[in-house]
């Protein structure tokens, strides 16, 4: 992995190619010789298009409601490519955006494409005055399991998973817009095969940066598009994607300016609403929620479950 760049102590930066908790997906590469042919990845579709004189166009679209950044990468056979064989782009939503042209060069050309994407306003920067609800409800504490940067699978993330037994409701941290959802997946467990296929509802706030809801549970019950307020109940919690057990993970990210390096985001550190006004942290192995976050000691969470 390429990490690069972390610009203070309680910000890092995660390469987004492949790391499809973030509503991100790398396609595998797709050789095409036919007509019109589409490709899509958890929401984010590539289409070629035949031109004449077996010129391909190449273009880009999705369903997300937030503006998209696309990395596309040819491989080209006795073919060229017009701009240029990789293109970084944003794509708004409802746009269709040609990316590239490919050209034979001589008969017999071909091509395959690779494309990641990266969900988000990549011009955002976050209200650091914000707070966030506890993303859960029910009634009874949710253990942090882990957080911020390291464990399990948070190497470089600042994020946090609440064990919790599925189907407890999940509820929007903060409001927004539903930015995407993904609720096609019913497997979870600890096989890497399983990594990006996790159920997911993402919520862009009023300052572009993006609240992420993993693992969750087939039946999101908001539609992509739609406004939600805090504590608004979004869908419910699940075991879906690469997970040790049932649990929510939470984090909220801003996509970031695309480079020649690629496409890259940034979780942001957060604080919830607690009793003072002021705002906290979680820290693992502590209960919390629902509501405001109010650590609750391990023996009366469990005895109010
Ligand atoms: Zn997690």
């Amino acid at each position: 992995m390429r990490v690069q760049g972390f610009s203070a102590a309680t910000r890092t930066r995660a390469l987004a190619l492949g790391i499809a908790l973030l509503g991100v997906g790398t396609a595998a590469p797709i050789a095409s010789t036919a007509g019109e042919r589409t490709h899509c990845s958890s929401g984010f579709c590539i289409t070629s298009v035949p031109l004449d004189d077996g010129i391909r166009e190449i273009r880009a679209h999705h369903g997300f409601a937030v503006s998209t950044q696309v990395e596309l990468r040819l491989e080209l056979d006795r073919m060229r490519a017009v701009p240029a064989e990789e293109r970084l782009a944003l794509v708004q939503p409802g746009e269709t955006l040609t990316l590239a042209r490919v050209i034979p060069t001589t008969a017999g050309g071909s091509y395959r494409y690779h494309y990641s994407f990266q969900t988000g306003d990549p011009q955002a920067v976050h209200d650091d005055s914000a707070r966030y609800v506890i993303p859960f409800g029910g009634r009874a504490p949710r253990m942090l399991t882990q957080r911020g940067n390291g464990g399990f699978s948070h190497r470089g993330r600042i994020a946090y998973d609440f064990r919790m037994p599925v189907g407890t409701p999940i509820l929007a941290a903060r409001e927004g817009v539903v930015a995407f959802v993904v609720d096609e997946y019913e497997k979870g467990g600890r096989r890497r095969s399983l990594a990006g296929k996790a159920n997911r509802i993402g919520i862009a706030h009023p300052d572009g940066t993006i609240s992420l809801y993993v693992h969750l549970r087939k039946g999101a019950v908001v539609e992509t598009g739609q406004h939600v307020v805090a504590g608004q109940h979004i869908g419910y919690s699940g075991n879906t994607g690469y997970t040790t057990g049932p649990h929510l993970h939470f984090e909220v990210y801003r996509a970031l300016p695309a480079t020649e390096a690629g496409i890259e985001s940034e979780t942001i550190e957060i604080l919830f609403e607690d009793t003072t006004g002021k705002g906290t942290t979680p820290v693992a192995r502590s209960y919390y929620g629902p509501g405001k976050a109010v650590a609750v000691v391990a023996g009366e969470a469990e005895s109010s479950n």
